[in-house]
């Protein structure tokens, strides 16, 4: 299970926008694209850029939510060709698909500050699918189904300083939190109204119908 190791704020400044991809330091003045810092984006000849093409906004768009779900590009790709062979949008079966991964649904229910510790989490194995452990971070959640915290793990001083945290949590509305057992569920798949990131699936189709 590979994933991107190098390092992320530079992955903001290429994009000129916040990924969210640090947890709570993104929401600190160290984040790398407050306007106070580098307001550019990196490499050396980053400041003469010239006017982007067609196929680079379309590989940019493609990039951004690669890096927000925090996926490589062989897998980003088999979760676009499933998303074409679901019938609907291509575009927001691709982004139902990446919402509905355990990773994100982790994150989304508040269990991790970022999606990449969401990550962790499932690859340790603190997160059962219906009182089942699952540690695979991608694996794709369905309506129905109760995510929750392994209950080996709900001792350890992570999960027990969480739960008071959780009581103030706003969910999606596609997902419903039960804070003192630690546990959510899908209530259903999540309609492209319900995803707020800043993605413009139409590029991301257009990059890989080329
Ligand atoms: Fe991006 Fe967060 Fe780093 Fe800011 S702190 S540049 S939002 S990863």
């Amino acid at each position: 299970m590979a994933r991107y190791t190098g390092p992320v704020c530079k992955i903001c400044r290429r994009e000129g926008i916040k990924l969210f991809l640090k947890g709570e330091r993104c929401f600190t003045p160290k984040c790398a694209v407050d306007p106070s810092r580098k307001p550019y984006p990196p490499g050396q000849h980053a400041q003469r850029r010239r006017k982007m093409s067609e196929y680079g906004l379309q590989l940019r768009e493609k990039q951004k939510a690669r890096f927000i779900y925090g996926i490589l590009e062989r897998q980003f790709r088999r979760h676009f060709e499933e998303a074409q062979r679901r019938p609907g949008s291509t575009g927001e079966n691709l982004l139902r698909i990446l919402e509905m991964r355990l990773d994100n649904v982790v994150f989304r229910l508040g269990f991790a500050d970022s999606r990449a510790q969401a990550r962790q989490l499932v690859t340790h194995g603190h997160i059962t699918v219906d009182g089942r452990k699952v540690d695979i971070p991608s694996y794709e959640t369905k309506v129905g189904q109760v995510i929750g915290v392994h209950p080996r793990s709900r001792q350890n001083a992570y999960f027990t300083g969480l739960q008071e945290v959780l009581k103030h949590r706003a969910v999606p509305a596609w997902l419903s939190l039960d804070a003192n057992a630690m546990t959510g569920r899908i209530l259903s798949a999540p309609t492209r109204a319900d995803i707020d990131s800043n993605i413009q699936e139409h590029l991301i189709v257009e990059y890989y119908s080329r």
